[in-house]
């Protein structure tokens, strides 16, 4: 990438909050920002003392780069925090889980019940030899028992490792593996889309592959006969598996009878809570490490002051455990507040292309924290299915995972928000644990497509490749590589196994800055705008173009729904645009269609950036949690052999697009 990342897509709407938002919001004083900044160890320290710990720490930080440690001294258990505390504190009968799954059943558990739950359950744990430094895998589907495994694990002191239920007994094999897991915790089955994915099966399947460290697999029946009975439908027919006796064990069997006292392990603030590997949308996934006091500062900090959590809310994070976001924002950040939250199982459109709009209906969903992948979709979808529900229990909305087009963001805001509802976008990964870039959505007016400000006492900025500060040397507008400057409470610790990898991928690029691998820029009134993968920017004649500013002209057209866009090797211009579009439900692909498309980029940001090669699809490449992976769009466009697509949740698009490219081409 050269100097600067040249700036193509203008937006200039802004959206302030209401008055009357800002008037109850948990944060209205901007002074908040230049508080944090000047004393950010003690914003930290701050919230660390909103939290209760067995001891106090001595040290708030300690910083030897690339490794941060905090609250050093500290003694504290994370599942004390967010479930024994709300307890003790008479908040026992709240509603921490209303879990739905996908058939239509529906749990609803107190604090006071997860409390139980979460004891009887730690003590089944431990009467299988895991305790404290031990690594626990779970593969389950999203729900109350997910939840609870990952809190009962942290309550003894074993660190989870949360595979997405749904991912391949190969992936499950490499994770288990890594992280030498003894004990998988997993279900008969999870419901998606109408069908059963067999999960007891595929860790049959992973355990054959060769996984010595496994001792047991404990297994929650959820799918099989007893649950048809009670919602009176045929018992499913599904690949149960095949019974170990002496390793598998019913959790009916063990977890019941278990006394439900299991007091919280005392961890020190620096023990290890989880390894979760990434997404995978840019090579092998990474085994991230958080630790416990740190993490749940960060977590449970920024979800108060970014959701704006009232004890009246009803809030619903779409992302399932198997991701961070599952991790920060189901389970530690919110669970830390004491919120109540829906878990829902199973598919968006399932049975209807309406389910998330009805399930925000029957519960009041009042906070909705979803991604632009799904966004993008109930857009192909059409309005109709929002429309014809009630969505007026919702006053705020968030986004999570890639940049938002400015008009995803207006669609959410216009069609779910009834514009009236504050979006908050949040830009955060895996590494940095919690919402690192994001609005505090009573004092920062949005503007559609940008992830806004900092979070309080969080210090980002703009690099050029040889590690100079462009905002210091250049002032605003400008862009460039995204970095961190200083270490925050929830960072990664380093990847289990493997800290030579920790610090080549984050640290060795720049010599005193974590390197996030986004690019961004930084707008006149200092917003963050997140430009993708600096791999994926492309560089056109000699400019730098980030795909998602083609992206978002192309959405910007009344008939696309989505769009990925990479760099192709040209023997001229260096990288020429190639785009992939998904046309929404009516639209027909043309040749027609494929040159005013091209046009209208070419109108919307300017001639550079017009695609030269413009593939109609009904899909593309995504990870299980909704990302392009554009890296496989590039070995599409360049005729290579496909890279790693393990972390892909459908092989067969990209294997199609091939083909279609192929014959374009050809
Ligand atoms: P891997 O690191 O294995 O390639 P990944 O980066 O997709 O996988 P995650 O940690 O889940 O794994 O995703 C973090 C990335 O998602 C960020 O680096 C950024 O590229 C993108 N992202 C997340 N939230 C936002 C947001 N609000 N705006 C723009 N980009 C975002
Ligand atoms: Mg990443």
């Amino acid at each position: 990438m050269s100097e600067t990342i040249d700036t193509l897509l203008q937006e200039d709407r802004i959206f302030p909050p209401s008055e009357a938002f800002k008037a109850n919001a948990n944060l209205n004083d901007p002074a908040i920002y230049g508080q944090a900044d000047a004393d950010w160890q003690g914003w930290w320290e701050g919230w660390a003392e909103k939290l209760d710990w067995f001891e106090k720490w001595h040290t708030v930080v300690e910083w030897n780069q690339p490794y941060s440690k905090w609250f050093l001294g500290g003694k504290i258990n994370a599942c004390y925090n967010c479930v024994d505390r709300h307890v003790k504190n008479g908040l026992g009968n709240r509603i921490a889980w209303i879990g739905e799954g996908e058939p239509g059943d529906v749990r609803e558990f107190t604090y006071s019940m997860v409390l139980e739950h979460v004891q009887r359950l730690a003590n089944a744990i431990k009467s299988l030899g895991v305790g404290k430094g031990d690594r626990v895998c779970i593969y389950m589907g999203q729900g109350p028992e997910l939840c609870l495994a990952m809190l009962a694990c942290a309550r003894i002191g074993a660190a989870h490792s949360v595979v997405f239920g749904g991912f391949s007994a190969q992936s499950i094999q490499e994770r288990v593996n890594d992280a030498e897991a003894k004990l998988v915790i997993t279900a008969d089955g999870s419901w998606r889309r109408g069908n059963i994915i067999p999960l007891k099966q595929i860790v049959d399947s992973a355990i054959e592959m060769g996984c010595p460290s496994v001792t047991n697999v404990l297994v929650y029946e959820r799918v099989g006969a007893p649950f048809a009975e009670t919602m009176g439908i045929p018992a499913p027919d599904y690949n149960r598996g095949t019974w170990v006796e002496g390793r598998d064990v019913w959790w009916h069997d063990v977890v019941p009878q278990q006394s439900d006292d299991c007091p919280c392990e005392p961890m020190d603030s620096e023990d290890l809570l989880y390894i979760l590997y990434t997404s995978g949308s840019t090579g092998k996934p990474k085994g991230i490490m958080h630790t416990t006091g740190g993490y749940l500062v960060g977590t449970s900090a920024t979800s108060k002051c970014v959701f704006d959590y009232k004890d009246s809310d009803i809030y619903w994070c779409t992302a399932d455990c198997g991701w961070v976001t599952g991790h920060s924002y189901v389970v530690y950040g919110p669970m830390a507040n004491c919120v109540t939250q829906v878990l829902y199982e199973g598919s968006p459109d399932t049975p209807e292309k309406d389910r998330f709009w009805r399930t925000v209906e029957k519960h009041k969903v009042t906070i909705l924290y979803t991604a632009p992948t799904a966004i993008r979709t109930f857009m192909k979808w059409g309005e109709e299915y929002p429309a014809a529900c009630d969505l007026s229990s919702l006053r705020l909305l968030g986004s999570v995972g890639e940049p938002i087009n400015p008009e995803a963001w207006m669609w959410y805001h216009r069609v779910i928000g009834g514009e009236r509802c504050p979006i908050v976008d949040t830009w955060w990964q895996t590494e940095t644990g919690a919402i690192m870039i994001t609005s505090l959505p009573g004092i920062v007016p949005a503007k559609p497509g940008s992830a806004t400000k900092v979070f309080p006492g969080v210090w980002a900025t703009i690099y050029d490749e040889d590690g100079n500060d462009l905002v210091k040397t250049q002032g605003v507008p400008v862009g460039g590589f995204l970095v961190l400057k200083r270490p925050w409470p929830s960072m990664l610790r380093g990847i289990w196994g493997d800290q030579d990898r920790y610090v080549k991928t984050y640290w060795s690029k720049f010599s005193d800055a974590y390197f996030a691998g986004d690019g961004a820029k930084l707008d006149a009134d200092g917003y963050f705008w997140l430009l993708g993968r600096v791999d994926d920017i492309m560089l056109v004649s000699g400019h730098n173009i980030s795909t998602m500013e083609v992206e978002s002209a192309l959405v910007d057209h009344p008939k696309v729904a989505e769009a990925a866009v990479i760099g192709k090797a040209h023997d001229v211009k260096g990288q020429a645009v190639a785009a992939f579009v998904i046309l929404k439900g009516s639209a027909e692909p043309s040749d027609e269609l494929a040159q005013e498309l091209k046009k209208h980029v070419a109108t919307k940001i300017g001639a550079l950036a017009r695609p030269d090669d413009l593939i109609f699809s009904a899909e593309l490449p995504k990870t299980r949690s909704g990302k392009i992976m554009r890296r496989l769009l590039r070995d599409v466009a360049e005729g290579r052999v496909l890279g790693d697509v393990t972390t892909l949740a459908d092989p067969a698009i990209v294997q199609s697009l091939k083909c279609q490219y192929e014959d374009k081409e050809g």
